[in-house]
Parts: structure tokens; sequence; C-alpha cells
């Protein structure tokens, strides 16, 4: 049958709708995560209830779609560009498309005229509590199919339920009472941090502190003051810190800090901060003021110490010194620092490829972002030639690149 469709124009992307859905996608720390039974129930479900053959949950950032849970597929990401999914982006109600042959923006796509031939496709965004949607939750069928108004508030609700399982992922990482990180969690995001820092080689530091005498201010002011001291030693260590930093609570009173992009000579600046901040805590018993000190522990990463735990020792050993010394200061584990800093953000932003005289062009997803390079993810390093031009657009950047360094689906870069 030879069908009559109207051309439709690209899909017009608003950069800054954009870094928010990316920023907003980036808190939930989920892409490249392993599979988790709570989103993979969810598929269970939407293959059983609509009986459909293919059922995704997913995550779409710069460049890729990204399936969190999935039923009837063998590969786990997709180009973004090839999606049907990334039409949910702007929407608030699922997308359904009938017979994709029918409908102008699919008809085309590699996926409807070859490839699984998908005819059917129901899409209900993922769409956090602040108004950003980060995925979607999709049912995908190889016959053309109607699909009822109850069928899609159905889809909906399954949506929700994806969102909720994602909240709660990112709480049971999360201390309840202080809101930091859990010790299991923090030292997961520890570890990530010193790997990136040492591929990309910039410093990071560990910082370690502990509550002064907290056992005599519960003994006098009771456990519950005791816990309202904690919860504002939690609040203000994170005024001090930057979105990036990781911050966890390992025990009772005990605290740490990973700092990335921080080296030896600028963590005591950040430990004396947060020590000045908590000194500063004004909590009341009555008519007495509640003195909250704390003693701090620093090490930086190098050569010898290369994993969280070994950070953390030194750290605990400078903290044990900060204490025989008379509490409520800092000390510095001292050792040689001798990896070279240059420092990187980490960052999820969308990013665009060009060469061939800006005639090419390839999506990527801008992971990390520093003064001098950047790292990339793509679908593929294949055909990316090794100079380039790298632009992010809700920076309103361009620069020109040099591969450093490539992976199948990820490229280092200097700027030149
Ligand atoms: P130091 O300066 O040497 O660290 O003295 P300290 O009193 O902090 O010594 P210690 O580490 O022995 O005491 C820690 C106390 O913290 C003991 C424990 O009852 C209390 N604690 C642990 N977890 C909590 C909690 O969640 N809430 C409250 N209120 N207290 C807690
Ligand atoms: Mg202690
Ligand atoms: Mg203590």
């Amino acid at each position: 049958m030879h069908r009559m469709l109207k051309e439709t124009p690209p899909l017009a992307i608003d950069d800054q709708v954009e870094a928010g859905r990316l920023e907003a996608l980036d808190r939930f720390d989920v892409m490249d995560t392993p599979r988790e039974e709570a989103f993979d129930r969810i598929t269970r479900l939407i293959k059983n209830i609509f009986e459909l053959p293919i059922a995704i949950v997913s995550m779409i950032d710069g460049h890729r779609q990204w399936y969190k849970a999935y039923e009837g597929l063998e590969n786990r990401e997709v180009a973004r560009d090839a999606t049907f999914c990334k039409y949910t982006l702007h929407d608030m109600t699922p997308l359904i498309v009938p017979d994709a042959r029918d409908d102008a923006r699919f008809a085309q796509n590699p996926m409807v005229t070859a490839g699984p031939r998908i005819r059917f496709y129901a899409g209900a965004p993922l769409r956090t509590h602040d108004g950003h949607n980060i995925g979607t939750v999709c049912a995908i069928g190889f016959e053309p199919r109607a699909f009822t108004a109850r069928e899609s508030a159905i889809l909906s609700d399954l949506a929700g339920l994806a969102m909720d399982a994602l909240e709660l992922r990112q709480q049971a990482s999360l201390d309840s009472l202080t809101g930091a990180l859990s010790r299991r969690a923090f030292k997961e995001q520890a570890a990530q941090a010193i790997a990136l820092a040492q591929r990309h080689r910039h410093g990071l530091a560990c910082i370690a502190f502990d509550l002064d005498h907290f056992k005599s201010i519960n003994d006098r002011h009771g456990h519950a003051t005791g816990d309202k001291v904690l919860v504002a030693v939690a609040e203000a260590c994170r005024a001090q810190l930057r979105g990036s930093d990781l911050f966890g609570r390992l025990g009772g009173e005990e605290f740490a800090l990973v700092l990335p992009h921080t080296d030896r000579a600028h963590m005591s600046g950040v430990a004396e901060k947060v020590r000045e901040a908590i000194e500063q805590i004004a909590i009341r018993n009555g008519q007495t003021r509640v003195p909250v000190t704390s003693s701090f522990g620093m090490a930086a990463l190098d050569a010898r110490t290369s994993d969280i735990d070994a950070l953390l020792a030194n750290a605990d050993a400078a903290l044990y010194e900060a204490k025989a010394a008379g509490r409520n200061r800092c000390v510095a584990w001292l050792q040689v620092n001798d990896m070279p800093a240059s420092p990187r953000r980490r960052v999820l932003k969308a990013g665009r490829i060009l060469f061939n005289n800006r005639m090419s062009s390839i999506d990527c997803t801008v992971r990390t972002l520093g003064e001098d390079g950047a790292g990339l993810d793509i679908s593929s390093s294949i055909g990316v030639p090794e100079t380039f031009s790298l632009a992010i657009r809700s920076d309103a950047l361009e620069a020109r690149c040099r591969i450093v360094s490539q992976t199948e689906r990820r490229i280092e870069v200097e700027f030149c």
C-alpha cells in the first residue's frame, strides 16, 4: 500500500529545557546502572497487561536512549535520533502511535521500514516532581493496534510507579536522619569518583570528621537533642560543598567527604570552612546553647593511595591526631602528591561533534568538562575523526578538539 505522508520538520530542542532535563536526570545517577527488580517488574507488567512483545523503561541523555529495564529486545541502548521516545520528552501525556506507517514522524524510521518493523508504539513520559521528562515507559508491538483511554491511563500509572522506584532507589542510598549518603552509597560513589580522577589525572581529596565529645552532648541534653545536632551538622556541611562533592554518614557521629577536583593545596580550605560552619551551629536546650565542634582528618589521592579504603584510613589517622592535639581542628595526612592537577567537572550536557566542514555531525553527551578538555559519551566512536569541533549548545560553547584516547563509547579530548 502506498501512503502519502507530509514531511515533518526535525524535532526542535529547547537548549535550556534540555539542560534542566539533563540536570534532573543526573540527580538520579541511574545511567548505566545494573538491572533492578523494581523496574524489571514494570516491564513485565506492561507486557502482560497490554499483551505486547516489547516493554521498556528508559532514560534519555544527550545522545542516546538507555534502558533501565527492557523485555523483548537485545540491545540496551539506541541512538536518541532513531527513537520514538524522543517525542514524549515534550509532553505530559502518553504518545500513542496506532500504526507507525501512517505517522509522518515514524514512517521512514529504520525500525519501522526494516529491523524489528515496529507498528504500534505507546510511550508515557517519566516526569520528575519538578516537571522534567527524563525518560519514558513504553509498550511496542509489531502489529497496528488501538489503545484505549483506559490503557493510556494504566501506562501513565506505570510511568508513575517507575518514577516512585527511581525516587526510592535514590532515598535508599541516603541516611534517613541527615540525608547524607549511606556508608554503602558513599563508598560506591567514592570509588567511581576515584576512578574518574585517576583516569583524567585530576586531584581528589577525602576528609573524615567526627563530632567532639558527642557522647556527653547526648548525656547532658538527651538523645533527641543529639539527633538535632546531627541534622544541623549535615546541613551546615552541605551548605559549604559543591554539587559534585560526596558527603556520607559513615557512623553515628562520623562523617566523610570526597571532593573531586580538589588537590592537597585546596583541601584544608574546605575542611576549615566546614569546621567553622559546625562551630557556628546554635542549637539550644532551654536556655543553654549546646556547643558543637568537630575534628577533621584530610588525605589526598596520590599514586600510593588509590582506593577509598586507603584514603579513609589515612584521613582517619589524621583525624586521630586532630583529636589528640585538642579537637576542633583540621590535620592533613602527610604524603607526596605526585598527580598533576588538571581539574575536570563531572557534567551531563548535550553535545554535538562537528566535522567534515560542518557537513557531518554526531550527537554526544558531555560527561566531564575542564579548561583544557572534555570526556564525551557517544553511541560509537567509529568514524569520528582525530580532530573536530565540539558544540555544547546549553553553554553556547564551541571548541576545537583533538582525541587523546578513545574506547567504543567514550572519547577523551583536549582542546586545541
Ligand atoms: P570524641 O570527641 O573522642 O569523638 O568523643 P565522643 O563523645 O564523640 O566519643 P564516642 O565516639 O565514643 O561517642 C559517640 C557517641 O555518639 C556515642 C553514641 O551514643 C552517639 N551516637 C551514635 N549515633 C547516634 C545517633 O544517631 N543519635 C544520637 N543522638 N547519638 C548517637
Ligand atoms: Mg566517634
Ligand atoms: Mg566523636
